[in-house]
């Protein structure tokens, strides 16, 4: 889950990091009112979750509350990279020495988490890492080890930063591996890290990704919630207990079973076919829950065929047949249908689908060809 650079901030401060005071609001009127608090110059931020604001116009000083409100009323309804603008951050400026970049991010291939820091903050660090890439440092974490001091050191000492700044550095980089570690995040990022003329650091914006499915134990998470940008089909499979993925190809996939719904992925791939998900009804699975799952699968418009792939143990042949003509008839199929029926109950439920004219596969195999034949005849 993304978060917003306000609510990234609202973690850095419940893990003592430094941030400017400011508030977050969808109007001008407020925007000027928070200006007027804060009672200095201010920076007006678009609230999205895309990048690179600053340069897209999203970011502007505000010296009195009404150009506050001016700036406030530009920004709100933009779009930045296609995402609309609905709300503005209003927070104290603060003038700016030096700028610095500081990461926290999974490396995937270590299986560790990487801590970056550069003193060519504020810019965009993919392009300092082109041009001058002896400008980043990097040190590797152990997860069970945790931060250790030397590493900070020897990141710090590898950046050349000025070794006064050594100590208040430590610090903060110390409480951003906890906000990292104490928020489930794959991703903190302080860019930029400000060093003000009278020499305190603060974190100017924050960009914060906190694992997904770390997000259920974490209610300062939670509390954004409005925020979730979770696909709303995956939203509606889980909320009916069920597990789906969304994918990128035409053929709708049902089984139950983990790991029998991922050989059918992989037989349908082998057969020429591109899987639009997956879907897993799980064990013990009734008539309702087959019609759902239709219903999920189907509410996915690149879907141009289903295969129904049922390994009848807790699981009944006749109740998942029972479900699937009850969701033809009310739901109105529309796509070619294949299913392959097996195990307990498998000659009721067959009889039941032959009486309805959904005929059943002999195989898995032959069910993956039979469906990528008739998805491609459909759409040539
Ligand atoms: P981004 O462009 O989406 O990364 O947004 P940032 O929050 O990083 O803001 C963009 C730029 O605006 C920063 O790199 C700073 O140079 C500048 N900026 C942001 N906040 C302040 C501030 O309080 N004072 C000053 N002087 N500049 C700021
Ligand atoms: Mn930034």
């Amino acid at each position: 889950m993304r978060l917003l650079e306000y609510q990234g901030k609202i973690l850095f401060e419940k893990a003592g990091l430094p941030v400017s005071a400011g508030r977050v609001t969808s109007t001008p009127e407020q925007a000027e009112a928070i200006a007027r608090d804060i009672g200095k110059t201010v920076v007006v931020k678009a609230q999205v979750l895309v990048g690179g604001r600053g340069k897209a116009g999203g970011v502007k000083l505000a010296d009195t509350p009404q150009e506050a409100r001016a700036h406030a009323e530009a920004i709100l309804g933009m779009t930045i990279k296609s995402e609309l603008v609905e709300s503005v951050l209003v927070t104290e400026a603060v003038d700016i020495a030096q700028e610095f970049y500081l990461s926290i991010t999974l490396d995937r291939a270590k299986r560790k988490a990487v801590l970056i820091f550069s003193t060519e903050g504020g810019v965009d660090i993919e392009q300092v890492a082109n041009s001058k890439p002896e400008a980043i440092a990097r040190t590797w974490i152990d997860p069970l080890l945790g931060l250790r001091a030397f590493q900070i050191r020897g990141v710090l000492f590898q950046s050349g930063v000025d070794t006064a700044l050594f100590k208040p550095l430590s610090k903060l980089i110390r409480q951003t591996y906890d906000a990292f570690t104490q928020f489930e995040a794959n991703l903190v990022e302080i860019n930029p890290l400000a060093l003000t003329p009278d020499g305190r650091l603060l974190a100017l914006d924050s960009k914060f990704i906190v694992d997904d499915d770390a997000v259920f134990r974490l209610p300062d998470v939670q509390g954004f919630g409005g925020e979730v940008q979770q696909d709303p089909l995956e939203q509606k499979a889980q909320d009916a207990g069920l597990q789906y993925v969304k994918l990128d190809g035409n053929i709708g996939i049902i089984g139950n079973g983990a790991g029998l719904v991922m050989s059918t992925l992989d037989v349908v791939q082998l057969a020429g076919g591109s899987p639009a998900n997956f879907l897993d009804i799980g064990g013990g699975a009734t008539a309702d829950v087959m019609k759902k799952s239709l219903e999920i699968v189907l509410s996915d418009d690149q879907v141009e065929g289903l295969f129904i792939n049922i390994f009848g143990g807790i699981t009944r042949g006749d109740e998942v047949a029972k479900g699937l003509i009850a969701a033809r008839d009310e739901l109105g199929i529309h796509v070619p249908m294949v299913v392959r029926l097996t195990g307990t109950n498998e000659s009721e439920g067959r009889a039941l689908l032959e009486e309805a004219a959904i005929a059943p596969v002999a195989s898995m195999e032959n069910g993956a060809e039979q469906i990528v034949e008739s998805v491609q005849t459909e759409t040539s």
